[in-house]
């Protein structure tokens, strides 16, 4: 069985909902994620804003603007009186939800309730319209199966049990239609998979269902060696393995979810990128064996990330002065990206700082701590094994105009990170490309 997810882009429009026949095969037996039609939850997460600052006017206002816009993509999309009443219910059903919400205490609960209406009326808005054109399909509702535990790590377990009873229902049935992105949480409530979490159910149910392939389908051919909305000439990758697929995600590669490669990874499940709009393009597949040897794939870049240096004189000579460190992060769950070390000092980045202020103060017991705010991690990923020398002394040579907070090598085979100020990452992103590729 194979998995195949749409983004944003690929059910953006009347147009582009019909056209995924064209890629649907209804002859196979498939799952298909869906995202919410593009623009969708930035529109959600704005009226999720509105209504928890108070400002239920605007909120109102940002509904009924979007909900117009829903009204002519069904106007569009069905062509039965039938399938366009279908169509109205669904949009006045979920779009008075939303505004009920408002009528509430709005707390994070109502506001993940809201976000979770995109993927809702995407994939019912996909099945009608099967159903309108003689398609048989089955909408399994993603809120009956995927679901995260109290770290937000999804239960692989729970999605294979209750996927799999779901699946047994319909042993005749060959096509099926979920939702990206939602879940539950650990108290069933509403959640999600955080922004461009579609990608990490695709990979979770191919990996719950120990799937052939995951086919990600998007609006550009394939991972591309850099990121092609800053750098130009940026070109497509055929292979990559999943430990290069993974740490592109996880360091920038908007392509990609940060954690959706792990799943697939773990169940070595193939995942192919591939275009909406060319798809006969051959994208690239994201597999155990990856592509050849001895090459630099690609550069990533991530934003966000929050340096912390500690310098310390009780470093020197010392065991167990790391881990004292690291158990502090761990205490406020609090993953720690790149870190670097000399005899009295060690420096490490955060992307989240959600407990940054308590972290500092338990740290700086341990010696003079300072920080560097807006830094960004650009990533190189490639065949860095100590083998292959130059490679590393190419991607430094490319920026040695700038300064470079940190550098690390060695932590594994393929990659190499340097830690600059975000003002700089552009130029560092460019300069690289330009000397390696
Ligand atoms: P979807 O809505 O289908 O999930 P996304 O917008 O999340 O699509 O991801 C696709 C976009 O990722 C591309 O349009 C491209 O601009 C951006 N992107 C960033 N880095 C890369 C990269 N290295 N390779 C390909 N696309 C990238
Ligand atoms: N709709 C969600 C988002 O925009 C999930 C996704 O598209 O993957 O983040
Ligand atoms: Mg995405």
């Amino acid at each position: 069985m194979k998995i195949l997810k749409f983004g944003g882009t690929s059910v953006g429009s009347a147009p582009r909902i019909k056209g995924l026949l064209d890629i649907v095969d209804p002859k196979e037996r498939q799952i298909v994620v869906l995202s919410a039609v593009a623009g969708t939850t930035n529109v959600l997460v704005e009226i999720g804003q509105a209504f928890t600052a108070g400002l239920k006017d605007e909120a109102i206002k940002l509904i009924k603007e979007h909900k117009e816009k829903y009204e002519g993509l069904i106007a569009e999309l069905f062509s039965t009186a039938d399938g366009l009443q279908k169509g109205k219910n669904l949009i006045d059903y979920h779009f008075n939800y939303i505004t009920s919400l408002g009528n509430e205490l709005f707390t994070t609960t109502e506001e993940r309730a809201v976000l979770a209406q995109g993927e809702l009326l995407s994939t019912a808005l996909f099945h009608y319209h099967l159903e309108e054109i003689g398609v048989p399909s089955v909408l399994l509702p993603a809120l009956d199966f995927m679901k995260i535990d109290e770290d937000n790590e999804p239960i692989v377990s729970y999605i294979k049990e209750m996927l799999s009873e779901l699946l047994d229902e319909y042993p005749n049935n060959m096509l099926f239609i979920t939702q990206g992105y939602i879940c539950r949480n650990s108290f069933g409530e509403i959640d999600n998979l955080r922004r461009g979490g579609s990608d990490y159910t695709a990979s979770l149910v191919g990996a719950a269902i120990q799937a052939e392939e995951v086919q990600i389908w998007t609006d550009i051919d394939g991972m591309h060696n850099n990121d092609p909305r800053i750098v130009n000439n940026t070109t497509p990758i055929a292979n990559l393995s999943f430990d290069e697929a993974a740490e592109l995600a996880y360091f920038g590669a908007k392509i990609l979810h940060p954690q959706s490669v792990f799943p697939a990874q773990k169940y070595n499940v193939p995942v192919r990128l591939l275009n909406t709009l060319d798809p006969n393009a051959h994208g690239t597949l994201i597999s155990k064996e990856g592509g050849d040897k001895g090459q630099i794939r690609a550069i990533a870049a991530k934003d966000g990330i929050t340096a912390i240096h500690i310098h310390s004189s009780r470093m020197l000579l010392a065991y167990g002065f790391l881990r004292k460190i690291f158990e502090i992060f761990e205490r406020y769950k609090t993953p720690i990206d790149m870190i670097t070390t000399s005899e009295v000092a060690v420096s490490l980045t955060v992307d989240d700082t959600k407990h940054l202020e308590d972290i500092i103060k338990e740290v700086e017991d341990f010696g003079r701590v300072s920080i560097d705010y807006n830094q960004t991690i650009v990533c190189v990923v490639g065949d860095f094994s100590a083998n292959m020398h130059g490679y590393a002394a190419r991607v430094l040579d490319a920026v040695k105009h700038l300064p470079l907070r940190m550098i690390s090598y060695g932590g594994s085979d393929y990659n190499v990170s340097i830690l600059v100020d975000t003002d700089h990452k552009v130029e560092a992103l460019r300069s690289i490309h330009n000397r390696l590729f």
